[in-house]
């Protein structure tokens, strides 16, 4: 979608702290990080929210989880640990409507989250 933010940053027509990327995503930070780690995994597809990717799709989420994991182990967090989060909807706090899994980590986080 031309005018949706992270399509936008995906065609690096915004700037972000780009981590990673491949043909199928892109992975930036967070730009009001929660934690000591906060990047956001971004599929170059535009899905407004889970609800609307069809299961066809289910080999790029499974990208999208191996990316994460992938610079979760870079930055040495898988044996502290750290969270995937992907917001559903305006009860679960998304508010930017393309699909994006939160990686955190570098802290200790609370259960059940806020
Ligand atoms: P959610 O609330 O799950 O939709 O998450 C959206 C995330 O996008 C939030 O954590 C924001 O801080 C982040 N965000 C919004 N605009 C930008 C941007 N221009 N660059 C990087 N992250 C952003
Ligand atoms: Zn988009």
């Amino acid at each position: 979608m031309s005018d949706c933010l992270f399509c936008r940053i995906a065609r690096k027509e915004i700037p972000s702290k780009t981590v990673f990327e491949d043909a199928d995503c892109v992975a930036f930070e967070d730009i009001n990080p929660q934690a000591p780690h906060h990047v956001l995994v971004v599929p170059r597809a535009h899905y407004e929210t889970l609800d609307d990717v069809p299961a066809s799709e289910t080999a790029m989420f499974g990208r999208m989880v191996m990316v994460a994991t992938r610079i979760a182990r870079e930055r040495g967090l898988g044996e502290s640990g750290y969270r995937l989060v992907l917001n559903c909807r305006e009860s679960a706090g998304q508010s930017v409507f393309h699909i994006h899994l939160h990686l955190l980590g570098g802290r200790s986080f609370g259960w059940p989250p806020g």
